[in-house]
C-alpha cells in the first residue's frame, strides 16, 4: 500500500473506530486507518455493516466516495473501522470541564437560547452553590452573562426562567464525532447512536 503524496490533505481526514462491537471507540486519521487495516489489526465497515479486509477492501470500487491512488487504480478511503484484537478498550468518559459544558450545550444560553461565543458564555448552577447545588453535569449549564446576571443566585424558578433542557451526563459518542472537527461523515452516521443532535 503506498497512497501516492499527491492526496496526503485527504489521509489526514478522519476515521471513526469501533471495537468488535461497533460501539465508538476512537477517532483516528485515515492515514493511521489504512495502517491498522494494512495490518490486519482493523477491517473496514461500509454502509450495510460488512468488514472487509485489506485485499478485499482494496479491490473494491470507489464510486463516488473519497478514494486515493490514481482514476484507474484507486482505493477507497475506509471512512470507518473496525478493531480486530483490541477489543478492550472502554467507552471512555466524558471529562467534565467548562469546555465540554459548553460542548454540550452547543455553545447556546440554556435559558434565552442564545449562541455566543465561549467570550459571551458563563457556568451556571442550576441550583445555586449556596442552595446547595452541586457541581455536576445535572446541575451545570451554558448561560449567556445577561441571563446569569438576571438569575443571581436564585433557582431558575425563582428568577422565572426557564431551562431550555434538562442538563445530562453527556455520551462520549456524540464527543468523538464533534472532536472531529465540523465534518461528521455520512459514513460514521449508522454508527453513532444517542439520539442526541448532530452540531
Ligand atoms: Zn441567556
Amino acid at each position: 500500500m503506498s497512497p501516492r503524496v499527491a492526496h496526503r490533505s485527504l489521509l489526514s481526514t478522519r476515521s471513526l473506530v469501533l471495537n468488535r462491537s461497533y460501539l465508538p471507540v476512537h477517532v483516528t486519521t485515515v492515514r493511521h486507518a489504512f495502517t491498522l487495516l494494512y495490518k490486519g489489526v482493523a477491517k473496514a465497515v461500509d454502509e450495510e455493516y460488512q468488514t472487509f479486509d485489506f485485499p478485499d477492501w482494496s479491490g473494491l470500487k470507489v464510486n463516488g466516495y473519497d478514494g486515493i491512488g490514481t482514476v484507474s487504480d484507486s482505493i477507497r478511503i475506509p471512512r470507518v473501522i473496525l478493531l480486530t484484537r483490541f477489543d478492550r478498550i472502554p467507552r471512555r468518559d466524558v471529562r467534565f470541564s467548562r469546555h465540554n459544558i459548553f460542548l454540550r450545550d452547543s455553545n447556546t444560553c440554556q435559558y434565552c437560547r442564545d449562541r455566543l461565543p465561549a467570550s459571551g458564555l458563563n457556568l451556571d448552577h442550576v441550583v445555586p452553590r449556596s442552595q446547595g447545588g452541586l457541581t455536576t453535569w445535572e446541575n451545570v449549564v451554558t448561560c449567556c452573562l445577561g441571563c446569569n446576571h438576571h438569575k443571581g443566585g436564585r433557582r431558575p424558578e425563582q428568577a422565572n426562567m426557564r431551562l431550555h433542557r434538562k442538563p445530562v451526563r453527556p455520551s462520549w459518542t456524540p464527543f468523538i464525532a464533534r472532536g472531529a472537527g465540523d465534518s461528521l461523515y455520512d459514513e460514521w452516521r449508522p454508527f453513532l447512536h444517542g439520539g442526541e443532535r448532530a452540531p
